[in-house]
């Protein structure tokens, strides 16, 4: 392979040889105009080359015995502007909630307020290792501990374990604390958990990790749990329910105390799935619906940044009968203000029953303090007007769209945090494949497609509540014109995207089988993409 120091290769110009620049848009570089062309690192780069010089080091005797290496480690290099450039290069290939709306629904793509990266920053909370003695670390506690109390009182839980380090971890920590309850119980028997159809994969998974068997409930044709057939479902082998509320139609689940009640008499908890408490928080308490455990996505109801941004967070909150259960450490602030880490479970005999630990400390510091900076600087007015906005958002996103595009729950009553449409009325042959990647055209990431699977060619659009109507007026302009193309069947669409960079990659191919090292040489075209 021929290889230049300037990030080019021939092979990256579409056609053969040195194409100049056409109407077809071929051009030399393989660019077009600012979207740059990028191979990868180990195409581009040399083991002959380096960004840095560093003096030979002193050489000692080696120390690693027969692990020592016996060749060289062949990593490649560039020059230290080429190594900005190639990364650079690379990031500007992704899409990021700071370029544009992120309509992904059952993700909540918000705003991450850069008041939050800056108080993160501050040394005193950035620089803190958990192994530090408590007494140098107040500060870094009471973070911890006063979030834990927002998170109570704006679930009116009774407790809250803070470490799980996301949403699904969380329904592992609040299923566990389930299991603990009914074996002190001595019900360990109960080995049913029944979830919804229209559950987040996680919800099952969850289940099944903990060693429980998951049985499904039907939706009703509206789009929200079966009460009955739930209700119906209900006995002496039944450990729990688990239910999203709102639920991944994006509807409000009005049946839940019902739901709650139910289960309980028949001696059972209630597990909520509360990764869309955006919509409800101010306005809805969890706990006056009869939740025992309910998973808080601070990633998502609380603007910390997820995905290629940072890792989640997902505590959970507890009620009374569930709280003694609760895993280690946990805060607890005394009355003269200070505040101690309760970290084994003989302390003074006060948590005996703890199930264990979800992880080694005591979670992700960085996002509790986001997550905290971001209440405060909102108030519990403002987190109230947060929850009515987005809904508001995805109402108008929903009347908006509803002529063009099927909206199976459209109904149904208003939506919650998130708009789902169907590929109903498209032409034949044309999927909400088709209409995803002609919205990349568009200059915006796709919604989320074939989720919730209780509806055929699903797309959820969740446009969060820092859009403005200007930012959604576009969306919804893009979003119709490609569906309307869609029912048209213009063919154009079925090979979009035009625009970017790759077309349509084989996805499957890469999630099933992903390339995770590069051989050399491996023919670009044939490498999963
Ligand atoms: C995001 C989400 C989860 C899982 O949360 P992670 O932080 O991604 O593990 C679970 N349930 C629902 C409804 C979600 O939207």
């Amino acid at each position: 392979m021929s290889i230049n120091q300037s990030g080019w290769r021939p092979e990256m110009v579409a056609g053969s040889g040195n194409v100049p620049a056409t109407s077809t848009g071929n051009t030399f570089t393989g660019n077009r105009a600012l979207m740059l062309e990028e191979a990868l690192i180990f195409e581009i780069g040399s083991t002959e080359t380096t960004g840095v010089e560093v003096a030979a080091p002193v050489t000692t005797a080696s120390k690693l015995g027969s692990l020592a290496r016996t060749a060289p480690i062949g990593l490649p290099g560039l020059s230290e502007p080429e190594t900005v450039r190639h990364y650079t290069r690379l990031s500007r290939q992704n899409y990021a909630i700071d370029l544009g709306l992120f309509p992904l629904g059952s993700c909540t793509m918000k705003h991450n307020p850069r008041l939050n990266e800056k108080m993160a920053r501050l040394p005193g909370f950035a620089d803190v290792h958990p192994l530090q003695p408590v007494d140098t670390v107040q500060g870094a506690l009471a973070v911890i501990n006063e979030l834990a109390v927002w998170l109570i009182k704006l679930t009116g839980m009774h407790g809250v374990a803070m470490s799980p380090k996301a949403g699904a971890h969380g329904e592992l920590c609040g299923i566990l604390c389930i299991k603990a309850a009914l074996e002190k119980r001595g019900e360990g028997h109960r080995k049913v958990v029944l979830v919804p159809e229209s559950a987040h994969g996680t919800n099952p998974a969850t289940a099944a990790f903990a060693g429980f068997q998951v049985e499904d409930i039907p939706a009703t044709a509206e789009g929200r749990v079966d009460t009955a057939a739930l209700k119906a479902r209900l006995g002496p082998d039944v450990a729990a329910v688990m239910i999203t509320n709102p639920n991944t139609c994006g509807l409000f689940e009005r049946d839940l105390k019902e739901i709650s009640d139910a289960v309980h008499e028949a001696g059972g908890y209630v597990y909520c799935d509360g990764a869309n408490f955006n919509a409800i928080v101010g306005r809805v308490r969890p706990g006056d619906l009869g939740v025992d455990a309910m998973h808080i996505n601070l990633h998502k109801t609380f603007s910390t940044p997820h995905g290629g941004g940072g890792p989640g967070s997902g505590p959970v909150v507890l009620s009374e009968a569930l709280s003694p259960f609760g895993p280690l450490p946990f805060t607890e602030r005394h009355g003269d203000g200070h505040i101690t880490l309760v970290e084994e479970e003989s302390v003074d005999d006060r948590h005996p029953d703890s199930f264990g630990r979800m992880v080694a400390f005591h979670g992700q510091m960085g996002m509790f303090t986001r997550a905290l900076t971001y209440i405060l600087s909102h108030g519990a007015d403002g987190l109230r007007q947060v929850a009515e906005d987005a809904v508001l958002n995805a109402n108008y996103v929903l009347r908006s769209l509803e002529d063009t595009l099927d909206a199976p729950f459209g109904g149904s009553g208003p939506c919650m945090h998130e708009a789902l449409f169907s590929d109903a009325n498209l032409a034949d042959g044309f999927s909400t494949l088709d209409v995803a990647k002609g919205l990349i055209d568009e200059g915006y990431h796709p919604m989320t497609v074939y989720f919730p699977l209780v509806v055929h060619g699903a797309m959820l659009v969740e446009p969060t509540e820092t859009e403005s109507k200007a930012a959604l007026d576009q969306f919804i302009g893009a979003l119709r014109s490609v569906a309307e193309r869609a029912k048209a069947g213009d063919t154009a669409l079925k090979s979009a995207p035009h625009f970017a960079p790759r077309a349509r990659l084989d996805e499957t191919l890469a999630a099933r089988k992903p390339v995770l090292t590069w051989k050399n040489p491996t023919p670009v075209a044939a490498a999963a993409e």
